[in-house]
């Protein structure tokens, strides 16, 4: 895994400039460094990161192809590629993190591994780490969400995983995050949290970025042996940021590669609670312990978020990308509901390939951009397939024949 574990920042506090950074109980926090220094020290392991490499290789089956979606290019002008991370074991880019988390709790000596989930994308793939290094598994979900995404709920009791409903509240993603700390904090000597995306406190930011760079440096030798060059432009979607900080981290550095982050606009980011465009939309603040461009309402509290992608609404956004959005290296644009349903159509009827709605977000914006960058390399993170959307897609749309 050359070059994986080498960016520089965040400085040794977990800022990434202003953005980042701790802000738990004392309790808490002394809980939390034993994660990071423990991290720092299996990341200059071989036997570790050995291990890592062999379940990515084998287990996930990586590394997953960069796909040239030639019938797509012919339509809109640029030549687009995808990263098929949609072809991983168990259809999205999370099991790269959560492979990662669930190892460093065996290595630490925890019995279990425990999580919040909102649409259950992250409880199955952290829930299939469980089975496979042998750790229990507790996922908190709201329970207005076990009604909606009953197949993933099945998924993970058959993993094993225990699914714990958040009766508490709206009964969704937020409570279910507090009820997930509620539940560490009765034992956090034998469990280990393991954070779906780049949020959450320090390490968190850094170490799910760490594990999903594995992305971009696979993408960045494969389209250079397909292309000879560098992509111009690199597109990914924006819920807590996982996707796109793995495929971006490995060419930041590359000042000519234009990086986009795609946010979900849902119904029109005029209106509060219709969107979650939180850095187009946002202001930094503070919540679930971490300092980030973030939609509060007016006492401070997170706004309602809305998207028909369920793994992009969430009210703040990695720090890191509140960084490199203030620093301009990255260029955050909005794609709403309607946008990303006509590109999961697309996507589906011209390469054969059914997209997640979350990555079908950022399709539809290659697909904009195709047209003014006409010739241009345009390189797509598919972050994960759509199987888990087709009830949802042709209850409410229908299947366009
Ligand atoms: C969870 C999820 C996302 C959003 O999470 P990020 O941390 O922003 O990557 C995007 N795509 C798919 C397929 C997901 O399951």
């Amino acid at each position: 895994m050359e070059n994986t574990f080498t960016n520089s920042e965040p400085n040794k506090d977990g800022y990434f400039g202003e953005y980042g950074g701790s802000f738990i109980p004392p309790d808490l926090q002394v809980i939390i460094d034993e994660i990071t220094v423990a991290y720092l020290e299996a990341i200059k392991d071989e036997t570790f990161l050995n291990e890592l490499k062999a379940l990515y290789q084998y287990y996930v089956g990586r590394p997953t192809p960069v796909f040239y979606a030639k019938n797509l290019s012919k339509k809109y002008g640029a030549n687009i590629y995808l990263k098929r991370e949609d072809l991983s074991h168990t259809g999205a880019h999370k099991i790269n993190h959560c492979l990662g988390e669930a190892l460093l709790a065996k290595r630490m000596g925890k019995k279990k591994i425990i999580a919040e989930t909102g649409a259950g994308q992250h409880g199955v793939a952290l829930a299939t780490a469980a089975a496979l290094l042998g750790l229990k598994c507790d996922i908190y979900m709201g329970e207005v969400d076990i009604k909606k995404e009953h197949p993933n709920v099945v998924k993970m009791k058959i993993l094993g995983a225990k699914v714990i409903p958040v009766t508490h509240g709206r009964k969704t993603l937020k409570e279910a995050v507090d009820a997930a700390f509620e539940g560490y904090l009765e034992d956090p000597i034998s469990q280990l949290y393991a954070i779906g995306s780049i949020v959450g406190p320090h390490p968190f930011p850094m170490m799910v970025r760490d594990f999903q760079s594995i992305v971009g440096n696979e993408a960045k030798s494969q389209i250079l042996e397909l292309t000879g060059k560098l992509p111009d432009s690199i597109i990914a979607c924006i819920g807590g940021g996982s996707n796109a900080m793995g495929i971006f981290s490995a060419f930041l550095d590359d000042k000519e590669v234009n990086l986009f982050g795609i946010e979900p606009g849902g119904l029109g980011i005029d209106k509060d609670g219709e969107h979650a465009a939180t850095l187009t939309k946002g202001v930094p603040g503070v919540m679930h312990g971490f300092k980030s461009y973030m939609l509060q309402d007016k006492d401070g509290e997170p706004q309602e978020v809305y998207s028909v992608a369920s793994g992009l609404d969430y009210p703040s956004v990695g720090p890191q990308h509140s960084f490199l959005k203030d620093l301009k290296r990255v260029n955050y644009k909005v794609i709403n509901d309607n946008e990303a349903i006509d590109a999961f159509f697309e996507l589906s009827r011209m390469e054969g390939i059914i997209p997640a709605i979350e990555s079908a977000h950022a399709i539809a914006y290659a697909m904009k951009l195709s047209k003014i960058e006409k010739d241009s390399i345009i390189l797509i993170n598919l972050s994960g397939r759509g199987d888990k959307d087709i009830d949802f897609i042709e209850e409410n749309y229908g299947t366009r024949n």
